[in-house]
């Protein structure tokens, strides 16, 4: 018996389990893989204390936090389930049924990609999935962002300052999201709209060179260094089925990190908490293990 399971070992993760093994907590953490979206991104600049930090590096800092505090870690083992059970809950994976006085969920959330051609052969190199990360990157350069919604849109606002040509390749004919963020991007000089688009595949050697895309029946082949893909996310939240979520499919807690089951606290991209970013992430993994720690307290 566990007192607490973290599910999930992304910056909310990794942080709520120091923060267990601090409280003396016996805890498990159960993942995926040790890192989450924080692997994908080349450049990390707004995390406090390091003005300059890969997501590779970082993970491994991460990593090491938790191994110096012993706390116990299974990777590729992650949640398929979670269960109500007399003394607490019971999460499975696909070796073992592991038993917890309480859950925290961690289990961030994963980009909608494309699916097309060279797409996970220029991730990282040219193909992002996050403009306020990486769009300086592409600082007087040509991008292509692909979509037509709300995010899109605040990426297209974001790249207008920053690159030296925007193409808005969207499915849609016409662009969706909010009404003034279109406007501004609709009547930007440097933004080519390309309406009822399909993307072929994504060409280059090392780094991204160009996108072929189907519009209107023709195809094109448009030269650009970068291509941010705003298509929307989707929460790592399958196996929570016992969990209330909002529209968006994100858990939705409160401001003590709580569930709607009492015992099962949840934290990071993964809920409906504003603001998507790792120092976020990490402070709300500490959050939900303090009131773990509380609600095991109150049980003892
Ligand atoms: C390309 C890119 C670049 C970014 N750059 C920045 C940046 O520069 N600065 C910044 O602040 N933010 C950046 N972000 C956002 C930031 O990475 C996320 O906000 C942050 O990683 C969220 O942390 P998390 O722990 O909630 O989730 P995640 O990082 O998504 O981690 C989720 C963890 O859960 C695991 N998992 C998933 N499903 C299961 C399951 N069923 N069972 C067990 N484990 C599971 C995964 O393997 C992973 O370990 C970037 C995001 C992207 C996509």
């Amino acid at each position: 018996m566990y007192d607490v399971i973290i599910i999930g070992a992304g910056p909310a993760g990794m942080t709520a389990a120091v923060y267990s093994a601090r409280q003396k907590l016996k805890a498990l953490v159960l993942t995926d893989n040790i890192g989450g979206q924080t692997l994908w991104s080349t450049e990390i600049r707004n995390y406090t204390g390091y003005n300059l930090i890969s997501g590779f590096e970082l993970t491994e800092k991460f990593k090491k936090h938790v191994k110096e505090y012993g706390v116990e870690l299974k990777e590729d083992e992650p949640a398929l389930d979670l269960e109500i059970d007399r003394d607490g809950f019971i999460v499975r994976t696909k070796k073992e049924k592991y038993q917890t006085k309480t859950i925290i969920v961690c289990t961030g959330k994963k980009s909608r990609m494309l699916g097309v051609g060279g797409e996970e052969r220029f991730r990282g190199k040219g193909v992002t999935y996050c403009s306020t990360c990486d769009g300086p990157l592409f600082a007087g350069k040509d991008v292509a962002i692909i979509g037509g919604g709300n995010s899109a849109l605040n990426a297209a606002l974001q790249m207008i300052e920053i690159a030296s040509k925007v193409y808005l390749i969207d499915a849609n004919a016409e662009l969706g999201g909010e009404a003034v963020a279109r406007e501004k991007v609709k009547t930007s000089p440097k933004v080519e709209h390309i309406g009822s688009a399909i993307v072929e595949r994504i060409n280059g050697s090392e780094f991204v060179a160009s996108i072929s895309i189907t519009a209107g029946g023709k195809k094109r082949k448009i030269d650009v260094q970068g291509i941010i893909i705003e298509i929307g996310y989707t929460p790592s939240v399958e196996f929570a089925q016992i969990l209330a979520k909002n529209k968006d499919n994100e858990i939705i807690i409160n401001n003590k990190s709580e569930t709607n089951i009492p015992g099962i606290f949840a934290a990071g991209d993964c809920t409906d908490v504003f603001g998507k970013q790792i120092i976020v992430a990490a402070g709300e993994g500490a959050k939900a293990s303090i009131a773990a720690f509380k609600y095991v307290s109150m049980k003892r």
